[in-house]
């Protein structure tokens, strides 16, 4: 249920009305919007009674929500959210790019991508420190090791940093190093580890489920904001179909179709969206004129020696000359990279 605050509303109504809701057994969440306060109702509200609201002082309207999800939803908050990392806004006029390796490989080769992709535009540094491997003898990070690194690259380019995290208990210690923690695709649905980024104040960038439908992302991102962080950025990264030449289905669909749902920004992942390098480009391109706020790329100084995922890996001149395509389709949408 959805609580409507007239504009005027004072504090001292919407703490009523908040009040109200606690003594009735349920979770009152205040979304403050630019004209108005609206809250939402987190729980069984069925036996709420809708006239006892609608006596308060301040109220205008009390709606159900349809959807099974209450904090992400745009009937919730209709006005786009803004998540904020700094000077980093994603979900505002800037669309926000993202690049850097697929895992963190040593210092040097760090602060020599991270260096490039600042010149090029890039604002945030990605690389994983913690990989999810399909297979349990390849490469799996380095650990505490390569947050290190990542926060050093951070210091030296002023890049803030996206990492992976995939275990509940490594979240506090990737908290120390990281600016935004990302949760991968085949975590998307690992409910203890969202409520774990749930209840840290780091933003967190939720990639969907490989095989998730829309509703089952945006419940994924319920659960983290259910438990107080109101700041997730969601992810598209390709699905599993049927076709073979590429590694996932990049559903560029799902950038207009999340920004009909929900209030979130919503970025896109060309390089696992795809696994070609060949095709990065042109995705790139058409996420950013579908609405994407920002892209996730992995850009590496030597693609070929990647020790992971080379295939999908573009080069830094590649991702100098695909940023300046970038910047002329985000200003036909009149937004700026
Ligand atoms: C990644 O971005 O490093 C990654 C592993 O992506 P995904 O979870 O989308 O496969
Ligand atoms: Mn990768």
């Amino acid at each position: 249920m959805i609580i409507v605050m007239n504009r005027n509303a004072t504090k001292s109504q919407i703490k009523d009305v908040l009040e109200y809701i606690n003594q009735s057994g349920l979770k009152p969440v205040p979304l403050q919007g630019t004209e108005r306060t609206v809250v939402a109702v987190i729980g069984d509200d069925r036996n709420l009674q809708k006239d006892a609201l609608f006596g308060l002082s301040g109220v205008e309207r009390v709606h159900s929500i349809l959807k099974p999800y209450k904090l992400v939803s745009k009937e919730a908050k209709k006005v786009p959210s803004k998540v904020r990392v700094g000077d980093v806004v994603f979900g505002g006029k800037n669309v926000i790019i993202m690049a850097g390796p697929c895992a963190v490989e040593n210092e040097e080769q760090l602060i020599n991508i991270a260096k490039s992709v600042k010149k090029s535009g890039a604002k945030c540094l990605r690389g994983g420190a913690f990989k999810p491997r399909t297979g349990p003898y390849h490469f799996q990070g380095l650990a505490e090791k390569g947050l290190k690194y990542l926060a050093k690259a951070g210091r030296v380019t002023g890049l803030k940093i996206v990492t992976e995290v995939m275990d509940p208990r490594d979240v506090k210690l990737v908290s120390k190093y990281a600016d935004i923690l990302q949760i991968g695709t085949r975590n998307m649905q690992n409910y203890p580890l969202l409520k774990e980024v749930g209840k840290t104040d780091k933003p967190v960038l939720l990639k969907k489920g490989m095989s998730a439908s829309y509703d089952e992302f945006l419940l994924a991102a319920e659960y983290i904001m259910s438990q107080g962080n109101r700041e997730v950025i969601l992810c598209e990264r390709g699905i599993r179909t049927f076709e073979k030449y590429t590694r996932n289905t990049l559903d560029i669909g799902a950038v207009p179709a999340l920004k009909e749902l929900t209030h979130l920004p919503v970025i896109v992942d060309p390089s696992h969206g795809t696994g070609r390098k060949s095709m990065v480009k042109a995705m790139s391109k058409a996420a950013v004129a579908a609405g994407a706020d920002g892209l996730i790329l992995e850009v590496h100084t030597h693609p070929e020696k990647s020790i992971v995922d080379a295939d999908q890996t573009i080069s830094t001149r590649q991702f100098r000359e695909l940023m300046a395509d970038l910047k002329k389709i985000a200003r036909i949408n009149e937004r700026k990279i």
